[in-house]
């Protein structure tokens, strides 16, 4: 597989409105607007950063996955996503070795991309997306 780059740092939030403060206002990142992904439960804001982005996440619902991880975690990093050249191919090589995996094919994600989630099982602690953006 390869792997292009980091492509955002997935960070959980109580209120996009109030944690985009910091990222806008102190460290002067530009907000590129939010979007609301229902099949995750989840409104997502993307922070430009050089060749990378930070990725605000607040839940929509008190069962969705952001909000079960504040509630266990606490607000913060919540996954590092890696850009893929392909991501059927990436799936394909981490199921040949073994590696557990939330998404067995991917799905779609904020921006139209394609996504997959790791088990955090397999990566030591570490949520890992992997993402294809056309
Ligand atoms: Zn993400």
């Amino acid at each position: 597989m390869k792997i292009l780059k980091i492509d955002h740092l997935g960070i959980a939030v109580n209120s996009i409105a109030d944690g985009r403060k910091f990222w806008t206002d102190v460290l002067g990142l530009p907000f590129e607007g939010e979007e609301t992904v229902e099949a995750q439960k989840v409104t997502t804001a993307f922070f430009p950063v050089g060749e990378s982005e930070v990725e605000l996440l607040e839940s929509t619902a008190p069962d969705g996955p952001v909000a079960k991880y504040i509630e266990k975690k606490g607000p913060g990093i919540q996954h590092v996503a890696f850009r893929v050249q392909d991501i059927e191919n990436a799936l394909e090589e981490l199921k040949a070795a073994g590696v557990q995996l939330i998404d067995q094919t991917p799905r779609i994600g904020a921006g139209g991309a394609k996504i997959a989630f790791l088990h955090p099982k397999a990566t030591n602690g570490v949520l890992v997306e992997l993402c294809q953006r056309d």
